[in-house]
Parts: structure tokens; sequence; C-alpha cells
């Protein structure tokens, strides 16, 4: 039986130790921390093929939101997952807007994705609370949400029935080799061995690699969202403006923020999102929350009264040509990587575990792996730092 060590258990992390184990690897989850209470504990839970241009995520994201009601409708007991197959709703406020808007989603119906324009009345009647100032809306049946630190425990707890062993409080400090192979990792409490070993430390995985001897260009990117106290029923779709897919694509080291509005099962309302380049600076900016606050008013003018709970916030695993970084190491024998998803790690990490398994089984994944790879430029070049 092969003896996998997975590094770190954020979502990513559960998700490939639930897949190796279930494929009868022998797994061990490493974590410094607790499971799920880094990046994943601070995402909003989006599942999104909306956002996504035709492109390899895309095809990650199509085939992940294939699998997730498979995986859960296997567990036991689903329910912390909080899974709401509700759609997205993607609006524009502009004439520009909506001409990019509609150019966008021609792209995506051409990629096989269910994205249909919705006039004023639908919207009215599936948003009653958005702004009137709507120039073009499109309807994204496939768009769904979880509760991530839910469901990356839920994946966890399955991994662990299939008999993956979980280490917490053991910081990764660096590899063992033997004759260009890693067969080793040191901790803050002794070595772990194995034959293979994934790298899924979120937004860490750069360091974790260069720790372990390796390159990798997976850099943080702060995001920040708004907690709204319970209200009765307002939003009932995410909603989002289309300038969002523009914020996403952009590598800006400022800050760049739209509109992303949706309800959870509590009864809150998630006001997202920033996106800056600042390092593991977590200070809390008043002025970010502010842009923030002020661009989730112009969707939803009704919220103007309503008090804010609480804000939070994490840091994405960014990778500077905005794809997840899938498959082996070239320059060291038996490491893996599964990291820099950015902002759709918790959506997109059922399916990098089911295309990580392939890779390491020798399979054909079900979509092509190769523009995840770990040797393209953006991951493996000096590049920019921060
Ligand atoms: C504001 C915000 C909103 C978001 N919204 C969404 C959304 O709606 N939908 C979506 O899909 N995604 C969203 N995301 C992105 C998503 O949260 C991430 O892509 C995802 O959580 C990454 O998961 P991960 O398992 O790779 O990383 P993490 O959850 O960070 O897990 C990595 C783990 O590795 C551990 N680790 C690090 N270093 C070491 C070490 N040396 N030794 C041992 N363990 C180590 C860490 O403690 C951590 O637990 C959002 C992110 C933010 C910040």
């Amino acid at each position: 039986m092969t003896r996998v060590v997975v590094l770190g258990a954020g979502i990513v992390g559960a998700a490939c130790a639930r897949e190796l184990a279930l494929a009868g690897c022998a797994v061990t989850v490493v974590e410094r921390g607790r499971p799920a209470a880094a990046t994943t504990a601070h995402g909003e839970g989006n599942v999104l093929v909306s956002d996504k241009g035709p492109g390899p995520e895309l095809e990650l994201a199509r085939l992940s939101r294939r699998l997730w009601p498979q995986i859960l409708d296997g567990l036991p007991d689903a329910g912390g997952v909080e899974w709401d197959p509700k759609g997205g709703i993607v609006v524009a406020t502009t004439e520009a807007g909506a001409g990019a808007l509609r150019d966008f989603a021609a792209s995506q119906r051409a990629a096989g994705v269910d994205a249909g324009e919705m006039d004023a009345a639908a919207l009215a009647d599936a948003e009653p609370h958005v702004t009137k100032d709507v120039t073009a809306a499109v309807h994204y049946p496939e768009d769904a949400q979880v509760q991530p630190a839910g469901a990356a425990t839920a994946l966890l707890a399955d991994a662990i029935r299939a008999g993956a062993v979980l280490r917490t409080g053991r910081e990764v400090l660096g590899a063992v080799t033997r004759g260009g192979r890693i067969t080793g990792v040191r901790t803050s409490a002794g070595i772990i061995e194995g034959e293979a070993f994934v790298n899924a430390a979120g937004p860490w995985s750069g360091e974790v690699a260069a720790r372990l001897g390796v390159r990798l260009g997976v850099r943080p990117r702060r995001g920040e969202v708004l907690v709204t106290a319970p209200q009765p029923p307002t939003v009932f779709h995410k909603v989002y403006d289309a300038d969002y897919v523009g914020a996403v694509g952009s590598g800006a080291e400022e800050l760049q923020a739209s509109a992303v509005v949706e309800s959870t099962r509590a009864g809150t309302i998630l006001l997202g999102s920033s996106r800056r380049r600042v390092g593991f600076d977590d200070r809390m900016r008043p002025e970010v929350l502010s842009v923030i606050a002020r661009k989730a008013l112009r969707l939803f003018p009704c919220l103007a009264e309503v008090p804010v709970m609480r804000a939070y916030g994490g840091f994405r695993p960014y990778v500077a040509d905005h794809l997840p970084v899938i498959g082996a190491d070239p320059g060291l024998a038996g490491l893996w990587h599964t990291t820099g998803h950015e902002g759709a790690g918790i959506g997109l990490s059922v399916g990098t575990a089911a295309v990580l398994r392939d890779l390491m089984f020798g399979n054909e994944p079900e979509i092509d792996a190769k523009p995840f790879r770990v040797d393209r430029p953006a991951v493996r070049s000096e590049g920019e730092s921060g």
C-alpha cells in the first residue's frame, strides 16, 4: 500500500486525503494548526462556473460541480456542508458592462455552460430587492454554495473513515531525501516517512516548497468579507457585479473590489470581496471594508440600514497566471502539489483531488491536466516577489 503524506488540512488537503484513502493509499495528513482553520475558514463557499471563461479552470470547475453532489450523497452526515445549489445571477449596471457580460456569457454557452439572459421581469421575480439600475443580467443555474469549513471537515472525516490518519500541531520544516527522492518530511514533532508527499498548504505552499528544497510561485492575495446581522430572506441567489470577473483576472497588487452578495443558511448576508497583494499582512483596513460595503449597496440599496456584525479576511493562494497547480514536482521525485486555487479553492477542491488521484495512479484524468502542470513559467520562474 503506497504511503502518502498530505501536507496541509485545508479543504484541498482534505479532498486529496479522501480521494487517495478511498483509492487504497495509506494516508497521513500533517497540519501545523487545526484542520480547515486557515484560508478555508475565510472563504465564502461559492462553487462557481459563472466567473470562469472557457479554458482549463472552467473544465476543472465543471468537473468539480459534477462531483460535489455525488460525493455528498455518499457521506453519512453531510448536513454541516450546507450544500445549496441556489444558482448565481451576474448583473451589469452600465451599458459597457452589459455588452461585456453578454459576450462573456455567449463564450461560456459555447463551452457548454448554462447561462441564460434574464429580462427585467425575470430578474425582479428572482431577486426582488436588487437595484433597478441593471443593464443586463445572466442566470447561472449551475452555481452552488457550501459552508467551507463544514465541507472540509466532512471530506476529512470521510478520509479518516477510509483509514487516513490526521496529525495536527505538526509543522513541516524540511525534507528527508535519498537519491533525489523525497522519503520523509521533518516536522516540529519528528519525521514522517512515505513514498509520496502532497503539498496542499494553500497560500503557504510556496513557503513549504522552499522548505522542501524546490521553487513554487504561489503567493498570498488578501481578501475581506463583511457579514451582516441575520436578516429575513432578502438575497436568494449568489448575486454579483459583472466587473467581479475582471477583478479576479487582474494580478494587480493594489486593491481590486467588486460586489458579491449572498445569504447563508444562518440568515446572515455575506458582502464581498476585496483582492490585494500585501503579503501575509492581516491588518483590517477600514477603507477596504468601506469600498466593499459601497459596492454591495449599489447592487442591494435595501441593505443600507442593515447592521454589519463582523468582518473577516484571509489569504488566497495566488499564482500569476491564475491557474491551480496540480501535478508532480519535476525537480524532486515523490513530491506532488495541489495548490494555487486563489479564490476558487473551495469549489475546485474535489475536482483537484480526482485529477491528482488519476495522475498519481498513472491514469488519464477526466480533464486535460497539462495546463496545471508544475513546470509552467508562472509557477517555476523566479517571477515577481510579494
Ligand atoms: C475572502 C475570501 C473569499 C473566498 N471565497 C471563496 C469562494 O466563495 N469560493 C471558493 O471556491 N473559494 C473561495 N476562496 C478561496 C478559498 O478559500 C481557497 O482557495 C481555499 O480555502 C484554499 O484551500 P487550501 O486547502 O489550499 O488552503 P488552506 O485552507 O489555507 O489550507 C492549507 C493548510 O496548510 C497548513 N500549513 C501551512 N503551512 C504548513 C506547514 N509548514 N506545516 C504544516 N501545515 C501547514 C495551514 O495551517 C492550513 O491549514 C476565498 C478566499 C478568501 C480569502
